[in-house]
């Protein structure tokens, strides 16, 4: 990845696929009995898909697009999974015609339209969640209380479909070991309720938010997530899950940013250092880049990256300034454009910067020509250990 960076001459996003595949490996180290379905919209990236199917993942795909990049990808149908609750009749269609079984959901309509579209197949109901502790909470478009839960998987079941499991999403970059405990307390909950009307799922699907490890908050400090913590709510969630039901329970997670977060750097140039007074009469330091919000740092409202500048700035006195990208868009700026961060003093127009831990959700939300800006190009390349 370094030697990768150092010699890029244009700015790229870059992505290295051997520490892809060992945090893939790392990830199955410590929970060894879940099945990992690669949230793809984080990193919708041919080569990345490939290395992660061949390694032995599935795919949590939000549309008949995603299913067949999932396919080309080298994945079997039965590894991918329908996790968007959001689907028109046609989409239901196209999925089913695309060899796909199994769909999330969380509402009674969603539930009769995939036993009209997709006959007999199996759905798992999303929980709703608070979204508590993460730095995204996704709380109020998806998922349903508990008691919903039961009655649209008992719909599903008059409706001829298999009311196979329950999921749930803690929030992306979810910082807490308390958020996921609050999920299980939830499914808990639900799977007891559930048994009582009869209803025994297959599995729990305990969706994505677990963290990336490399990111800055928005003063440059780093985050710092309780990963092994987190790790170990999981398990135990996990055993008390299984002891609460009759039949052998399998877990499913759909991992996006943990997998490729922190093995994607971009690399991109200075484009000037100014000095100018502020509306409240102080004078502040801006740092523009030729990337910002809209060509691969689209997280920068709520995170800033680990910013790598050439060997002989980065020893040279450094000045606080405020980091934003090359668009004529004021949120196109870290942290609202308020917090600043150190930046060598005496960068020039046209020096390298290396933006560390960019590899999640930077190729999926750039913009098609904002201001005539292209998507960065993407390479992917194979470190030696994996790390950088
Ligand atoms: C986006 C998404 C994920 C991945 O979330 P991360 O926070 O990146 O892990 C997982 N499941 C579903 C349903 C999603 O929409």
């Amino acid at each position: 990845m370094r030697a990768s960076l150092a010699t890029a001459e244009t700015d790229r996003i870059i992505y290295d696929l051997t520490g892809i595949e060992h945090q893939y490996a790392a990830l199955l180290d410590e929970l060894p009995d879940i099945k990992v379905r690669f949230a793809l919209k984080a990193c919708p990236v041919d080569e990345v898909l490939q290395c992660l199917a061949a390694a032995g993942a599935g795919f949590d795909a939000a549309g008949p697009a995603e299913i067949t990049q999932a396919l080309r990808a080298g994945c079997e149908p039965d590894r991918i999974h329908y996790g968007n609750t959001i689907k028109s009749d046609h989409d239901i269609a196209e999925a089913h015609r695309l060899g796909v079984r199994t769909f999330a959901t969380d509402s009674v309509e969603d539930v009769t339209a995939i036993a009209a579209h997709a006959p007999r197949a199996r759905v798992f109901c999303r929980l709703a969640t608070s979204g508590e502790g993460a730095l995204w909470g996704l709380s109020r478009k998806f998922g349903c209380a508990p008691e919903d839960a039961v009655h649209v998987l008992e719909t599903a079941r008059a409706a001829g479909l298999v009311p196979a499991g329950l999921s749930v999403h803690v929030g992306s970059q979810q910082m807490t070991a308390e958020g996921w405990q609050q999920a299980l307390d939830t499914l808990a909950a639900t799977l007891t309720a559930l048994a009582g009307r009869g209803i025994v799922p297959d599995h729990v699907n305990l969706g994505g938010g677990l963290p990336a490890l490399g990111y800055q908050d928005r003063h440059g400090n780093p985050l710092d997530p309780p990963l092994d913590k987190i790790f170990t709510v999981l398990r135990e969630g996990m055993d008390q899950l299984r002891a609460l039901t009759a039949t052998p329970l399998a877990f499913v997670m759909e991992p996006g940013r943990h997998l490729v977060a922190d093995h994607g750097a971009v690399r991109a140039h200075v484009s000037r250092l100014t000095r100018r007074r502020q509306p409240d009469g102080t004078d502040a330091h801006w740092l523009y880049l030729s990337c910002g919000k809209f060509n691969g740092l689209y997280e920068m409202d709520q995170l800033t990256h680990r910013m790598v500048f050439p060997d002989h700035l980065g020893a040279q006195e450094h000045v606080p300034a405020v980091v934003a990208g090359p668009t004529c868009d004021s949120d196109d700026a870290y942290g609202d454009g308020r917090h600043p961060v150190p930046v060598p003093r005496a960068v020039t127009s046209g020096d390298p910067v290396w933006i560390l831990s960019a590899g999640a959700y930077a190729t999926s939300y750039m913009t098609q020509g904002f201001n005539g800006i292209r998507p960065l190009p993407c390479v992917c390349v194979r470190g030696q250990e994996g790390h950088h």
